[in-house]
């Protein structure tokens, strides 16, 4: 089983011809509701790649969390850990125009209550063959999951956004850190994925950085370094492209595929999902990212 700890927001997309400028109103071509967050989309990511997956955070007591819980029961995962709290769920306000630029609110709402694992919570981490986390719950519950995923020698994967700065006790307790290149060099301040590689292994024990259709690099401690190309596809929405890649990364990982291998799988994962519209909507099957291997 891998447990994702992390946030379920609603994505709130309307897509209009040109974003609205300050005190200006637009009229938008179509509007739509996708269940989304960093938290769930890797959890569905890795749930549709084949592991057995449990969702650890929290959900409002409105209508968007309702439909959060019941498509993430859909996609086979445990929702056992995924409380409910008075007030507003998580939502992410996305308007996306027609050059396909967005831009994003994120209000935490329910994912902001959450001040560290619970009993339960620490229960299915430590059962765990992997711990996914992104940023978007506060950084005290982020780091006491790590630290409870450390100490019963569970690997984690850090997804490092939305970038802000990383307490050691974080990172003493991440095993592989999976930025995009923007992330890494904010993270780093070191401009060019190879030398923010290298400042990464002063930071972690592995690092893979994210290229988007300049595929990936890898590189550990222990001196190895790879680096997996795009698979070549037209991609129509790139949204979740690293979410999908992360858990797939995990699911392959968790399975003792060797990293060349791992890679390969998150790549052909993340390639299939770019081809496809939303983010969770978007996610492949184990079935098709088998059919797809190179
Ligand atoms: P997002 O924020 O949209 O989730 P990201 O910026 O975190 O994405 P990217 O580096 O853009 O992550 O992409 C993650 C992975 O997805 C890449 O390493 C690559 O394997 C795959 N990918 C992204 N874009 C493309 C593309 N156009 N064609 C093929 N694969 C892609």
């Amino acid at each position: 089983m891998i447990s994702v700890f992390g946030s379920a927001n609603m994505d709130l997309v309307a897509y209009v011809p040109e974003a609205p400028k300050r005190g200006e109103t637009v009229t938008g071509h179509r509007f739509r509701t996708v269940p989304g967050g960093k938290g769930a989309n890797q959890a569905i990511a890795a749930a549709r790649a084949g592991a057995g997956v449990a969702f650890l955070g929290a959900v409002g007591d409105d209508g968007f969390g309702a439909e959060m819980r019941a498509t993430m029961s859909e996609a086979g995962i445990d929702v056992r850990g995924l409380r409910q709290v008075p007030g507003p769920s998580g939502i992410a306000h996305i308007v996306v125009d027609d050059d396909g630029g967005n831009s994003i609110i994120v209000v935490p709402g329910a994912n902001g209550t959450i001040t560290g694992p619970s009993g339960e919570d620490l229960a299915a981490i430590a059962a765990s063959r992997a711990l996914l986390l992104q940023l978007e719950l506060p950084m005290v519950a982020v780091v006491a999951a790590a630290q409870a995923a450390m100490v019963s020698g569970v690997p984690v994967f850090l997804t490092p956004a939305p970038v802000q700065p990383l307490p050691q006790e974080l990172l003493d307790a991440v095993t592989t850190i999976v930025p995009n290149e923007h992330e890494a060099a904010a993270i780093t301040g070191v401009t060019g994925p190879d030398a923010a590689l290298e400042a990464l292994l002063e930071l972690v024990e592995e690092a893979v950085i994210t290229l988007g259709s300049e595929g990936a690099l890898y590189g550990s401690r222990s001196g190895e370094r790879l680096r997996v190309p795009a698979v070549q596809v037209k991609a129509v929405d790139t949204t979740a492209a690293g979410d999908t890649f992360v858990g797939a990364l995990a699911v392959a990982r968790s399975e003792g595929m060797d990293m060349e291998r791992a890679l390969g799988f998150a790549s052909t994962a993340a390639a299939l999902s770019v081809q496809r519209e939303g983010a969770s909507t978007s996610m492949p099957s184990r079935r098709q990212i088998e059919d797809n291997l190179t």
